[in-house]
């Protein structure tokens, strides 16, 4: 299935692959300062696939905290949470926002809280490593 979404004004986009149901994807609220403040909510599938495109790359707003390891793209234009991404040895894995995708309604499981405010920096690139989405940017 393939889920299309991205910010508000068209900034970013997103395409959003997977062969799991939307209804039947682990939702997540991440309990950290930052997603807590956004009320966001995520998936991710590490079968899939994500591709971000970047239509106007000088809107993208790249965010970084804590312990540094994630870029949290939000749009400068219209303020949207796109997505948040890893990058190790040239590859790159992502959550989206469930909100930021068109049929955001149906990824209706109840979100579940997650805390990792207990990792370090190891056992958070492996986690993601693991458990986020293969991903690609693009900046046609
Ligand atoms: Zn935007």
């Amino acid at each position: 299935m393939r889920h299309n979404g991205g910010c508000h004004c068209g900034a970013i986009e997103v395409t959003f692959e997977s062969a799991i149901a939307p209804e039947a994807m682990e939702v997540r609220a991440c309990q950290c300062s930052f997603c807590r403040k956004h009320a966001s909510l995520a998936v991710s599938d590490p079968a899939g696939h994500l591709r971000i495109t970047l239509r106007d790359p000088t809107a993208v707003q790249r965010y970084r905290f804590g312990l540094s390891t994630a870029d949290y793209f939000l749009c400068r234009r219209c303020g949207v949470y796109v997505a948040a991404i890893l990058e190790e040895a040239g590859q790159h894995y992502a959550i989206v926002i469930v909100n930021a995708l068109e049929e955001a309604g149906r990824f209706s499981q109840p979100p579940l809280a997650a805390d990792y405010s207990h990792e370090d920096e190891a056992a958070r690139r492996r986690r993601r490593r693991e458990r986020w989405t293969p991903a690609v940017i693009e900046a046609p």
